[in-house]
């Protein structure tokens, strides 16, 4: 790790992105994004299915390697592979460090049915960080009441609701402590009347200052709790800027196109 004085520790960017580029085969996902996320801001990443979102968040979570191009999360770099060559190998133990300090909240759920919601929280904590269990226990049940659900600790995930379940799912990611959130879609498998509940949580979390980056078909929450919303078409950031801009006044043609087909 290269660690340089606490001054550029805290000012610089949680996530920088430059020209990443990604193929599957002959398909190129990614053709040169660039990107740079502030500590303590919430980015939305918005643009039409296929257009590269969730491949790109992948990336940055090292659960994807690209072809080139560069990504720093708080400062570190994140392994790529340069086309033809194998000079980046992902290093498991330094990707599952890294990894540990990015919280990650996908479409589904995912919790582990045969846990309880508390188990589901205290897993990672007690097993990948080989935390002491009281304390996760204590810090876990604290994470419960953020999220609403204190009195489901002992419950199993499939007698939750799908919000439920979501929020059980943000709470998990949290006992981690990461630095940065990424959101993939968190909301779109939910049934409309539960995904205000997982769109509060979430706010109640970007005005704590969490750094979040929250791929979301939902314009009213990238307007209202979003500093900043890149519009993402064919593997390229085609805007991005201030909701106000992006969102009310975009000035390319697709942006305003996509945001039309949304709206
Ligand atoms: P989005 O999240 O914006 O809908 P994705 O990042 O999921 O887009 O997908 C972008 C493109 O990459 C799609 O054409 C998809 O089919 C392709 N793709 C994604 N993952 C894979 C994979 N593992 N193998 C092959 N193609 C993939
Ligand atoms: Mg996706």
């Amino acid at each position: 790790m290269t660690s340089t004085d606490s001054t550029t520790n805290t000012e610089r960017p949680m996530v920088q992105a430059v020209e990443v580029r990604k193929s599957f085969g002959g398909n190129e996902v990614l053709r040169g994004v660039s990107i740079e996320v502030q500590r303590g801001t919430v980015t939305a990443l918005i643009g039409p299915s296929g257009s590269g979102k969730s491949t790109f968040l992948r990336c940055i979570n090292d659960l994807e390697t690209f072809d080139s191009g560069d990504i720093l999360v708080d400062g570190e770099r994140v392994a790529y592979r340069r086309e033809g060559t194998k000079a980046y190998e992902l290093k498991p133990r330094i990707v599952a460090k890294r990894r540990a300090k990015l919280g990650m909240v996908f479409q589904g759920f995912n919790l582990f049915g045969h846990l309880t919601v508390l188990e589901n929280i205290m897993i990672a904590p007690v097993q990948v960080l080989k935390q002491d269990k009281r304390i996760v226990e204590e810090r876990a049940l604290e994470l419960l009441s953020k999220v609403g659900l204190a009195d489901k600790r002992d419950a199993y995930p499939d007698s939750l609701s799908g919000g439920q379940q979501q929020r059980v799912a943000i709470a998990r990611a949290l006992a981690m402590e990461p630095t940065l959130m990424l959101f993939d879609e968190p909301t779109s498998a939910l049934d409309p009347e539960t995904v205000g509940e997982v769109l509060e949580v979430m706010r109640t979390l970007a005005r704590e200052g969490m750094t979040m980056i929250v791929v979301t078909h939902e314009i009213g929450f990238a307007r209202e709790v979003c500093d900043q919303v890149a519009f993402l078409e064919d593997g390229v950031i085609q805007e991005i800027g201030p909701p106000e801009q992006v969102l009310d006044n975009p000035t390319h043609e697709r942006t305003q196109r996509f945001l039309s087909r949304v709206i």
